[in-house]
C-alpha cells in the first residue's frame, strides 16, 4: 500500500527537527557551495589561482571564522569537494561545522541544460544515482541538501514546459533527499535578467512556486522536512521603474502569503545579484511587511554574505582575520534584518493591523 509519503517513518522526526534548526530565530545559511567553476570565477577577480589547495583555504576562513558565527549561521552547504576536504590541523570541514552546531548541507544537482525547442530556458539534470550519493553524503555529516532550478522572465518565459519540468524535476529530488534524510532545499530561482517591472515579477513568481507547491504534493513530499529557497520578488535589472524597499518587502510576502503552505518551517532567500547591503534591507523589509508569516523568513546567501569577504582575503594569509570579521559582520547584519521585527514589532503588535484586509490592500500599490 502506498505510504502517501516520501519522508520514510524513521526520518520524519529528524527531518523535521533538522529543518526548523536550521532556521531558528535570527539564524540564516551560508551557501559557500560555488562549483570548482563559479569559484574560479570568484578568484579570478583577485587574480588567485583557481586550485585545490586554494578552495580549502577559502572554505576554511569561513568556516572558522569565530564562535559568534553559530549566532547568525543555522547551515553551510558545500560543495561535495568540500564535504570531503579537511582544515589545517586535519579535521573533516563537516566536523568543524557540527562542533560548532551548524548543520551540513550539500548541492547535489549538477547544473542546468538547455530544454530543446525552448528560448534557452533550462531544467536541471543530476538525479541519476542521487540516492547513493545522498546516503554517502550523510555518512559524511550532510543532514541537508540543495538543488538549484533556474527560469528566466521575458519573450514568452518562462512557458508552461519551463515551470511543469522544473517543479517535477525539484519534486523528484526532494523525494530522493527525505529518502536518504537529507532536508531538501527547494531552489526555484527566477533572475532579475530584464527590463520586466515588479508587477510581472509578482506574476510569474506567483506562478513558479504555485506549481513547486502542486509538484511537491503529487510527490508526497513532507513539507515539515523542506526549505523553499525562493529570489526575492524584485522588478527585472534593466526596469526604467524604480521600487522602494517597502515595496519589494511587500511584493515578496505576498507572493509567499499566496503560494507557501504554512507546513514549511522556513523560506531561505537566494540573494541572486542584489548587493550586500540590498539583500540585507529587503529582508528586513519582508520580515517588517504586517499580517500572518507562519514561516521563518531568513537568508541562504552567496554572494551578498561573501563578496567583501573574498575581496578583503584576496587569497592572502595575513588578511584572513580581516576577512572573516567581514563575514561576522554580514552575518550579523542578515541575522539583524530577519530578527528586527519580532524585536522591534512584537511589544507594540497591533493584531488588528495585521488581520485587517484594508489595511494591506490599501498598500498593494503594485500587485
Ligand atoms: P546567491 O546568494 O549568490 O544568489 O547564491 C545563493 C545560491 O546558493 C544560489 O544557488
Amino acid at each position: 500500500m502506498a505510504t502517501q509519503c516520501a519522508a520514510p517513518a524513521h526520518f520524519k522526526a529528524e527531518l523535521a527537527q533538522t529543518a526548523a534548526a536550521i532556521v531558528a530565530a535570527g539564524k540564516g545559511i551560508l551557501a559557500a557551495d560555488e562549483s570548482t567553476g563559479t569559484i574560479g570565477k570568484r578568484f579570478a577577480a583577485i587574480s588567485l589561482d583557481n586550485v585545490e589547495e586554494n578552495r580549502r583555504a577559502y572554505r576554511e576562513l569561513l568556516f572558522s571564522a569565530g564562535p559568534e558565527l553559530k549566532n547568525y549561521i543555522g547551515g553551510v552547504i558545500l560543495y561535495e569537494e568540500t564535504l570531503f576536504q579537511k582544515d589545517a590541523t586535519g579535521k573533516p570541514f563537516a566536523d568543524v561545522l557540527r562542533e560548532q552546531g551548524i548543520y551540513v548541507g550539500i548541492k547535489t544537482d549538477m547544473g542546468v541544460v538547455v530544454l530543446p525547442g525552448t528560448d534557452g530556458e533550462t531544467t536541471t539534470q543530476g538525479l541519476d544515482g542521487m540516492a547513493e550519493r545522498c546516503a554517502k553524503y550523510y555518512k559524511a555529516g550532510a543532514r541537508f541538501a540543495k538543488w538549484r532550478c533556474v527560469l528566466k522572465i521575458g519573450n514568452g518565459c518562462p512557458t508552461q514546459l519551463a515551470m511543469e519540468e522544473n517543479a517535477n524535476v525539484l519534486a523528484r529530488y526532494a523525494a530522493i533527499c527525505q529518502s536518504q534524510g537529507l532536508v531538501p532545499i527547494v531552489e526555484p530561482e527566477i533572475l532579475m535578467d530584464g527590463d520586466h517591472d515588479l508587477a510581472k515579477a509578482v506574476q510569474v513568481t506567483e506562478d513558479v512556486i504555485a506549481h513547486v507547491y502542486k509538484a511537491l504534493s503529487l510527490h508526497h513530499i513532507f513539507l515539515e522536512g523542506t526549505l523553499l529557497k525562493p529570489n526575492m520578488v524584485c522588478p527585472g535589472q534593466d526596469c526604467k521603474t524604480k521600487y522602494s524597499p517597502a515595496q519589494i518587502g511587500e511584493a515578496t510576502a505576498t507572493v509567499l502569503r499566496r503560494t507557501v503552505p504554512p507546513a514549511v518551517p522556513g523560506v531561505t532567500f537566494l540573494s541572486g545579484g542584489q548587493s550586500e547591503e540590498e539583500a540585507t534591507i529587503h529582508l528586513n523589509e519582508i520580515n517588517k511587511f504586517p499580517g500572518p508569516k507562519p514561516w521563518a523568513l531568513t537568508f541562504s546567501y552567496g554572494r551578498a554574505l561573501q563578496a567583501t569577504v573574498i575581496k578583503t582575503w584576496a587569497g592572502k594569509k595575513e588578511n584572513v582575520k580581516a576577512a572573516q570579521a567581514a563575514l561576522l559582520l554580514r552575518a550579523k547584519a542578515n541575522s539583524e534584518a530577519v530578527l528586527e521585527s519580532t524585536l522591534v514589532l512584537l511589544p507594540e503588535l497591533d493584531l488588528s493591523l495585521c488581520m485587517s484586509r484594508t489595511t494591506s490592500t490599501k498598500s498593494l500599490t503594485v500587485l
